[in-house]
């Protein structure tokens, strides 16, 4: 009896090994399955004797992106400039670019589903399609215009959502991966999307959350706020340099100039505690994704800094960085009275945001962003030229040089908007190593919306 009870025993443990094991698989298969089935290592997806074809990839005119040929291999558009220009966004035949549409809706392209697995059976061999809401000109305009410099350009219709144009430097051909991709030094973070993964020092484009901190300080008296300028002063016991010599400056005036000593000093008069918040409600120090992909944070932290530093800060330097995305859904805010309409990358909304589809976020006051709305039109009016746009555009914008050490040149920025019912698109463009934020990163914006408005 004794060893028949042992026996009995072990068995039972050897069923519940078992059924554990099972319910295991079951539930790692329930919730992880189509990751198995897509991972760059599982080769049939990728590979020229692939099994299941993954669907197309279109623009939002239905030119095709990526498709898979009869061969079975992944081929990309006709046009090497378009292949190159959206890498990022489409993606590459490795599966490298974690942020491109490819590898976050591989699940949908490729038609997986738990009941079938892939799509490889009598029903469909064919995976889904996916039409994105990208406009494939406009972002071959921005790949020519950035020019070989490393740099990122995002534009969105403000009202829609829509991603019209999404672009990162360096870049590289999907249908020639260079060769020596990994050790020459000009694709160094090529797989990289600038837009999504990236963070620059901001320079200039800050002061528009300066001033918006100082018209919720001094909501009745800030335009009449003035500071002095005369190249450089000593702020918290070090010089803080400007451009230019303004003389006395009003806030309009000092961000047409983009003055760096009003800002240091308004800075200095709203005081660490107040910036903060203030670049805390407009986004910055907070995570943020966009479908399943995790936003690179803009940061401000200002607790500790002393006169000095906050000056920097207050224009910009400091420790300050800017991700290109959420300088982009920032502009839409001050475009949309201070909320945004989330970013959407698919026509039929499944790379959505946050994670309701559509649904605004508000980062600044109504009243805040249509002070900042005028004092922006007025930049471009009075201080950049509106021939530097398509006619008729209303564009509002700021320009920024962002100092990023003694060895190499700064990060150029234009953030901005059309005031426009035609054309509601607001972007952010970022173009390292230069000197000229109006000429490069406004070069690339008005080549964009030259594409965009035809
Ligand atoms: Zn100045």
């Amino acid at each position: 009896m004794k060893t028949v009870g042992f026996r009995s025993f072990a068995l039972y443990i050897l069923l519940f090994a078992f059924l554990g094991g099972l319910g295991w698989l079951v539930v790692s298969l329930c919730l992880h399955g189509s990751q198995w089935a897509m991972q760059p290592y599982n080769g049939h997806i990728y590979d020229e004797d692939a099994t299941v074809a993954l669907g197309d990839i279109t623009d939002r005119d239905g030119e095709i992106l990526a498709a898979t040929n009869e061969e079975g291999r992944r081929v990309y558009s006709e046009s090497e400039t378009v292949r190159r220009a959206l890498l990022h966004t489409v993606g590459d035949s490795a599966g490298y670019i974690s942020t491109s549409a490819q590898y976050a809706l591989r699940t949908k392209l490729t038609g997986y589903n738990l009941v079938t697995g892939l799509n490889d059976t009598v029903f469909n061999r064919m995976g889904n399609q996916v039409g994105l809401t990208i406009d494939a000109g406009a972002c071959a305009a921005a790949y020519e215009a950035l020019n070989g410099h490393r740099g990122g350009a995002i534009f969105y219709n403000y009202k829609t959502g829509d991603i019209l144009c999404k672009v990162s430097a360096p870049t590289f051909d999907p249908e020639n991966v260079p060769e020596d991709i990994e050790s020459n030094e000009d694709y160094r973070g090529a797989y990289l999307d600038n837009t999504l993964s990236g963070s620059f020092t901001p320079g200039s484009i800050f002061k528009l959350v300066t001033a918006a901190a100082a018209m919720e300080k001094w909501p009745e008296s800030w335009s009449a706020r003035t500071y002095e300028c005369w190249g450089a002063e000593e702020i918290g016991g070090s010089d803080i340099t400007c451009l230019g010599e303004h003389g006395e400056l009003d806030m309009y005036g000092a961000l047409g100039y983009s003055c760096n000593l009003y800002f240091a000093k308004l800075a200095n008069d709203i005081g660490a505690a107040d910036l903060q918040k203030k670049a805390d409600e407009m986004g910055f120090n907070a995570s943020q994704s966009f479908g399943s992909i995790e936003i690179a944070q803009s940061e401000a932290k200002l607790s500790g800094a002393d006169a000095n530093q906050l000056g920097w800060a207050g224009i910009g330097q400091y420790t300050l960085l800017a991700n290109p995305y959420h300088m982009m859904t920032l502009m839409g805010a001050i475009a949309g009275c201070g909320e945004y309409v989330q970013p959407r990358l698919t026509r039929d909304g499944s790379f959505f945001a946050g994670l309701i589809p559509g649904k605004s976020r508000e980062l600044l006051s109504r009243t805040e962003a249509v002070q900042l709305r005028a004092a922006m039109r007025n930049n471009v009016e009075n201080y950049y030229g509106d021939y530097l746009f398509p006619d008729g555009l209303q564009i509002c914008a700021k320009t920024g040089t962002g100092e990023v050490g003694e060895t190499q040149d700064p990060n150029c920025w234009m953030v901005g908007f059309c005031d426009s019912a035609e054309y509601p698109i607001a972007f952010a463009v970022v173009v390292e190593d230069t000197n000229n934020s109006l000429g490069d990163a406004g070069g690339v914006a008005a080549a964009v919306l030259g594409a965009l408005v035809g």
